[in-house]
């Protein structure tokens, strides 16, 4: 059984769309973040309106994902090793957190023409992946290069204290009007409404909607 229901995921949905209307992102995509829960939640979150999901874990996410019809937009959104691209192709439509040039070459070799994003690391703290933000441009035409569809970059902020994601937020935006980019993957359940004020178009939402996860 899952924790919630499509009902209490619909309520919560409708209160984060007004939020975030109000802070001015009438466009702002919402990720239903469904890390470690179960496919029963996926499909609740379906019938409540979310049409695009995030996934962090290979295995999981082929676990949870294979044979599902009709499934969601599915967006890779956690730390990705090279071998694991294989098993997640056909199950995964957006590869998220692209940072680094061999891990694109795996994915578009088994997934041509992906839709990619870079992944940026904004939070200095060197353990949630991302290149660096003087890298990213490079990497951009690397990838584009290699035949992948770069729509934009994602970035996850410091998660101890909201206040101080701004700053990474702010950089990351930057970056992405920089590069003439159109997607910008920021903004999780604490740190949303900066994100959304510092032009995210992308949040990833996991507790905000379907409560505290298990593990
Ligand atoms: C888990 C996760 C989220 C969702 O986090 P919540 O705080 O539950 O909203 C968003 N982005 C990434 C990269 C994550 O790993």
């Amino acid at each position: 059984m899952s924790a919630v229901d499509a009902a209490v995921i619909n309520d919560r949905l409708a209160a984060l769309r007004e939020r975030i209307a109000m802070l001015g992102g009438d466009e702002v995509k919402i990720i239903g973040v469904t890390k470690t829960h179960g496919v029963d939640l996926v499909q609740a979150a379906m019938t409540a309106g979310i049409t695009e999901i995030g996934e962090n874990y290979a295995q999981e996410t082929v676990a949870k994902l294979t044979g599902l019809d009709p499934r969601p937009t599915v967006h890779f959104i956690g730390q990705l090793q090279r071998n694991k691209v294989r098993k997640l192709v056909g199950l995964v439509d957006v590869w998220q957190t692209v940072d680094r040039i061999e891990l694109g070459a795996e994915i578009a070799k088994r997934d041509p023409a992906a839709r990619v994003m870079v992944q940026v690391d904004i939070s200095g703290e060197d353990t949630k992946g991302g290149c660096l933000p003087a890298d990213t441009g490079r990497l951009v035409d690397e990838l584009r290069e290699l035949g992948l569809d770069v729509i934009g970059l994602m970035g996850v902020a410091l998660l101890a204290d909201p206040t101080e994601a701004r700053p990474g937020f702010c950089l990351l935006r930057s970056l992405v009007d920089e590069l003439d980019l159109s997607e910008c993957s920021m903004g999780m359940s604490g740190d949303l409404d900066i994100a959304v004020q510092e032009g995210s178009t992308m949040v990833r939402i996991g507790t905000g909607l379907f409560g505290p996860r298990e593990r």
